[in-house]
């Protein structure tokens, strides 16, 4: 390792220097590993609130609103007809069939539509504004569909196939609460109340780091002893799944001068500044740890978090970098993964106000007996037969299985005291795609 640490020349003005929270200093005077718990509270209060911004409703899908929208107009915004028909009196034809003359023609975004003369029907198509002094449409089906004159063959009850006014949305009420996340149904409902920018929680901007003298980029032959970069893309690709907005940097060979050059490029250059740095690989106990060797010191504390897999974790805001904040994941492709999915997700979720900041949980029955390690909380994977409620686990436990990783579906939590369970155990099982 080179002796003199090459300095980051990282700009604060673009930097996120939110103060750590006090949960951050929790197991400073602890000797054990860390608790998850703990962790997950440092890693937390490193992701600031992010603050409001408008964007097209085009663009505005999976975002998370800032605010209260108010409608603007009412849902529907003028009485118009549920069916192409006929506009009448339901009085008129209380005693069917009764033929009327045809007054007018009314088809879907006919604006000057002429009152109903008494007597009369006008034709109507569906989503045509009803004339004043119409109160009901019979449909097409239940007349012989003239168009000078009509045989009206059953009796509309007043208000039949007449959409109120308001009766789903009424201007000048909530129509999406803040903290709603935007769909495609509140994306259309959105459109229809007219809103044509949103107010929505901006996304945190991670850059994503590997480390590694073995990794090389897809496309290039592989020599002996060389792997294909995996956790790059997909932490990238996490972190936008998150909600944040990632910047793939890529990877590293293990040289704290080269991993400190990469990231002082970058950090200062991103377009509105950087909230998180996320490192993988590096952070272990072997002889060439560059994110350890490079980070020790300069206010990223490195622990033991008694989970499995995922233990060695560091996190902090790094001294002399305009306090950017940083988590260092381990470089095994499935503890870099879990370990995104225990801290990471759920930190930067938090940071865009959505409402369900972690998975959802559910109680499945363990179709298989395992045993555990005491002391660490495991995070298995699984596929899940819903139907039956069962899990089992697919591929194994060890950290490596980035194949089985990619086919399980949940992850399933065995607590730090259980080192045994029996077939048919009730176990916790996180939904990875819900
Ligand atoms: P490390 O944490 O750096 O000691 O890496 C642990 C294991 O994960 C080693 O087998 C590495 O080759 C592998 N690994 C680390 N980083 C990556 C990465 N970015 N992509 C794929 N595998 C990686
Ligand atoms: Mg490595």
């Amino acid at each position: 390792m080179p002796s003199a640490r090459p300095s980051l020349a990282l700009g604060t003005a673009e930097c996120k220097a939110a103060p750590v929270g006090q949960d951050a200093a929790v197991t400073s005077t602890r000797t054990g590993p860390r608790s998850v718990a703990d962790h997950r509270a440092v890693v937390a209060s490193l992701v600031a609130p992010q603050p409001e911004e408008l964007v097209p409703l085009a663009r505005a899908r999976g975002r998370v609103l800032a605010r209260d929208v108010v409608a603007g107009v009412s849902l529907p915004s003028f009485a118009n007809s549920a069916m192409d028909g006929y506009a009448v009196r339901a009085a008129e034809v209380a005693h069917p069939p009764v033929v009327l003359p045809v007054g007018a023609d009314i088809p879907a975004g006919r604006t000057d539509v002429p009152p109903l003369e008494p007597g009369t029907a006008h034709r109507i198509m569906t989503g045509a504004p009803l004339p004043d002094g119409a109160d009901a449409v019979v449909p097409v089906e239940a007349t012989d569909g003239g168009v000078e004159r009509v045989e009206l063959r059953e009796t509309p009850l007043p208000g039949a196939h007449v959409r109120r006014p308001g009766e789903d949305v009424e201007a000048g009420a909530v129509v999406l609460r803040a903290g709603t996340v935007l769909r495609a149904p509140q994306v259309g409902v959105l459109a229809a109340v007219g809103v044509a920018d949103v107010p929505v929680r901006r996304r945190p901007v991670v850059l994503v780091l590997s480390t590694g003298s073995e990794l090389v980029a897809p496309g290039t032959e592989l020599r002996p002893g060389q792997i294909y970069e995996s956790n790059g893309p997909m932490l990238a690709a996490a972190v936008e799944e998150a909600g944040g907005r990632a910047e793939l940097l890529r990877f590293v060979p293990d040289d704290v001068e080269q991993f400190l050059g990469r990231l002082a490029d970058r950090v200062g250059a991103v377009d509105g500044g950087v909230d998180l740095v996320l490192t993988s690989g590096g952070v272990s106990a072997g002889a060439y740890e560059v994110v350890k060797d490079a980070f020790t010191g300069r206010g990223v504390e490195f622990v033991k978090v008694a989970m499995q897999p995922g233990g060695p974790q560091g996190a902090g805001r790094l001294d002399g970098a305009g306090g950017v904040a940083v988590v260092t994941l381990p470089g095994n492709p499935v503890s870099s993964h879990v370990s995104f999915e225990v801290f990471v997700r759920p930190a930067l979720r938090a940071a865009i106000g959505h409402p369900h900041p972690d998975r959802a949980a559910v109680t499945a029955t363990l179709g298989e007996r395992w045993t555990s390690p005491a002391g660490r909380r495991q995070f298995r994977r699984g596929v899940l037969d819903a139907v039956r409620g069962v899990v089992t686990e697919v591929g194994g436990p060890a950290s490596h299985l980035l194949g089985a990783l990619a086919r399980a579906e949940c992850l399933v939590v065995v607590p730090e005291d259980v080192t045994e369970l029996a077939e048919g155990s009730a176990v916790e099982v996180w939904l990875l795609d819900a």
